[in-house]
Parts: C-alpha cells; structure tokens; sequence
C-alpha cells in the first residue's frame, strides 16, 4: 500500500488524475466513472470497463474510502446496454454504487457532455462547482492505472488502444507506451489501403502522416483513414486557401460555436466570430479574437461545420501570431474575460450516429468490445514524449543508461504533474528537450 496523501502517490506512479482530485475535500463528494466519453467512435475505455470490471469498482472504491466520498456513479452510454448489464451483477448490496445510463449523444468533447448535462441530475452531484456539490470523475482507463499502481504497485506503463478504420481486424491492443502507430496497426491485420493517415483521440484535429508516430499515454483510440477520406482533405487544405474559403462560404450559422467544449465551459472562445472577423478582415479591431489563445485544437468545430470549413486551422494560426508577436496589434476586448461558469443550457446536440456521419466517419462506429486485447511480444524501442496528455515533463535520465521497465525517466515541474516511466526495459539511446528513446 501507499502512505500519505493517495493522489500524490498515484502522480508518482503516473496515472493522470482528475483535475480536481484532492485528498482534503467536502464529505459527501461524488466520484463519477464516466464511460461515456463523447461515444461516436469506439473507446478503449469500454473494453476496459467491461473486462476488467471487478478492478474498476475495486480502484472507485478505494477513491470514495480516500474522499470519505458517499457515492460512486458509473457514467455508461445508452449503446452500451451491455456494460451496464455487467457492472450491475458486479455491484454488493453494501457498495454505494449506481449506474446512470445516458442517451448517446454529442454534445462537446471530454467529460463536458456528462458534466452539464447528466451530472446535474445525480443528487449532490453538480459538476464543477464545488459549491453546489464537488465530483471528481475519472475514465475507466485512470480507474484501471489506480487499481494497478494501489493493489500491485505497477507505475503506468501500458496504454489500451483501440485501432479501427481502414484496418483488417479492428481491434483493441495493450502496448506500452511509446510504441509506434504503425506497430499496433500492425497487430490489427494492417491497415486496407497504403496511402493512409492516422487520427483519433484525444485530438481529431491532427491528421498524422507519420505511422512511425509514437503511442501516449493518453492515445484511446487510432483511426485509420485513406488519404482520400473528405475528413483528412478538410485539415489538410493549406490555411490562404482556408482564408478564402472562409470568406466566401462562413454561412455564420455558429455551428462550430455551439458545439465547442471551450465554450460550453462557459469560456469566452466565440470560433464563428473569429472567423467573421477574419473574413470581414478586420481581426485587429475585433474584441473576440483572442479567445483563439484558450482553443485545444480539438477539431471539433471542422468536424461539424455544414460548409466544410476549418476554424481550428484559423484559431491555429491566430495563436502562432499572438505568440509570435507577444500579442502585438491584437487589443483584447473587454470580452476577453472568462465568465468562469459551465453554460447549463441552450447548447446543440445531435444523436451521436449522425455526428459520425457528419464527419464521414459513421463507417467505423461499430463498436467490438469482444474478444481479449491484443498484446505485441518483442518490442525493440520505444520513443516517449515528453509532453504526455498535455502537460510537459523534463528528463531524469541521460542518453547510455539502462532502465528497467517501470522506471522513472521524467518528471513534471511539480507534484501535481504526473510522472513519466520507462514502458520497456533496455538502454535510453535518446535523450532531448520533446523525447525519450529506450532500445532493448
Ligand atoms: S460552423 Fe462553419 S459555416 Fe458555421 S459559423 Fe462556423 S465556420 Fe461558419
Ligand atoms: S478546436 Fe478550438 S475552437 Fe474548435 S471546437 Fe475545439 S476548442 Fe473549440
């Protein structure tokens, strides 16, 4: 077991917590597991979920005993009857779990769909606002690490990822992290066409041409697409092309607006007045151009602007500028301030089959939770970044050691950031400022 704070001893072996885990916290706090990430295309997190359910429930309750939290929800799609089903055979009279089976569909990316949304409805449970009644939620696959790093004190190393598109055998693989795009395609039968690209989430905003790209810790799912695909050709148009398209074809119908998770958090991120202060050419007088610098370049908005547009690549390109000219020429409005508050309501959604299809993706929402995950034997080098689910870590290891599978190899400027463990034994045969390299 651990001592002291659990939270600090999970960063220490890597698992990227909620961003409101806290050891000290108001009793009667919610702890939320939410398999309902935005579902449209399948998640690793369910196949976890699902076969390894015993040590799901297990890890949330040690989380509820760390929180003297009251109540522990599972967040579970309505597509996924299934595991649903299955957790409830799991649950003990005396565990105070529940269920809540949520309809499937888009409403932004992350847990913001579940937070506004259905959190709300859970008594004592309202999402961000400790005030109203603090939860921390989790995915499954944290849920997992926490079991792993508690119960048999094994830092993270290994990652589930789910592989579909345009691959033989779509498919769920467990691999350590850092391992290469290609390698798990690889392991899924290899990809239908030569010419392909890779996205996925976290980000459907990156078409990644590199198949020697290495795997995160935060990688859950790897489509594969021809090159063809109209989603890869829409990120791929150069941005003066954009910059005429968007002057000419901007319906103004703040579709992209309305569906972004940064301002659905109540941010001041207006993606649609952007690009009409863009097209209007008149960026420099416009109060909501810098709401560009809070973008995740998450891609939501391409993915469902009706005229085919990209206001990602815009907001990309502002905040180069911005950076570049230490915000030189750009005033910030008086708009510029964040309203700090979640927006409750008023916020489209549309069915999530019909949000894949809008993205030309509906194609590989066939969800194959069955079956186990497949492993790759033999790995010979691994390559870590040293930016893991968004925050950037700093080498403690120098180029001709040797490391042992689990060891540290960086570390975060603080506490609070999680560590970074070599996920294969063998020599560090790189070391700079964006990666790690380890060859058996
Ligand atoms: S969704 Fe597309 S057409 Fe609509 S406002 Fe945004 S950029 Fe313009
Ligand atoms: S890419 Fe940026 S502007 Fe577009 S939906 Fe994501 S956060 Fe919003």
């Amino acid at each position: 077991m651990y001592s002291g704070s659990l939270f600090n001893y999970l960063r220490s072996m890597g698992v990227q917590l909620s961003e409101y885990s806290e050891d000290a916290v108001p009793d009667a706090l919610t702890i939320v597991v939410s398999a309902h990430e935005n579902s449209f295309l399948p998640s690793a997190g369910e196949y976890i979920l699902y076969y390894e359910t015993e040590k799901i429930i297990a890890a949330l309750k040690t989380v509820m005993e760390n929180c003297r939290s009251e109540q522990g929800v599972f967040l579970v799609s309505g597509s996924s009857k299934e595991l649903a089903e299955n957790l409830k055979q799991r649950f003990r009279p005396e565990d105070k779990l529940k269920i809540m089976v949520v309809n499937d569909l888009y409403a932004a990316a992350g847990f913001n769909n579940g937070r506004e949304k259905y959190l709300p409805q859970i008594p004592g449970c309202y999402g961000k606002d400790a005030a109203q009644g603090p939860c921390m939620v989790y995915s499954p696959r944290e849920m997992f690490r926490i079991y792993e790093a508690v119960t048999e004190k094994k830092p993270v190393t290994d990652v589930f990822v789910y592989c579909t598109g345009e691959v033989n055998r779509p498919s769920v693989v467990n691999v350590p992290v850092g391992i290469s795009c290609r390698d798990v395609i690889g392991a899924c039968g290899g990809p239908l066409t030569e010419d392909y690209v890779i996205t996925g989430k976290p980000s459907f905003n990156i078409v990644e041409k590199d198949t020697e790209a290495p795997v995160g810790k935060d990688t859950d799912t790897i489509v594969v697409l021809g090159s063809e695909n109209p989603f890869v050709n829409k990120l791929e148009i150069p941005f003066p092309t954009e910059l005429k398209r968007i002057k000419s074809t901007c319906s103004h119908c703040r579709f992209c607006t309305d569906m972004c998770p940064v301002y659905l958090e109540g941010r001041n991120l207006f993606p649609h007045l952007i690009v009409q202060a863009l097209a209007d050419g008149n960026a420099a007088e416009s109060p909501w151009i810098t709401g560009a610098e809070l973008c995740t370049e998450c891609g939501i908005c391409t993915a469902v602007c009706p005229s085919g547009l990209s206001p990602v690549k815009i907001n990309v390109f502002i905040k180069e500028i911005i950076k570049g000219a230490g915000n030189r020429g750009l005033k910030t409005g008086t708009h510029g301030k964040d309203s700090g508050r979640f927006r409750l309501s008023g916020y489209r959604r549309m069915p999530a089959a019909r949000f894949a299809e809008k993205c030309g993706l509906s194609r590989y929402t066939i969800k194959n939770i069955h079956g186990e995950a497949l492993r790759i034997h033999d790995i010979e080098r691994v390559e870590l970044l040293l930016y893991q689910e968004g925050i950037k870590l700093y080498p403690v290891v120098v180029q001709g050691v040797k490391v042992s599978r689990g060891t540290v190899i960086a570390r975060g400027s603080n506490d609070s950031v999680s560590a970074l463990h070599a996920s294969i034994s063998g020599r560090v045969t790189l070391v700079n400022e964006e990666r790690i390299v380890i060859a058996a």
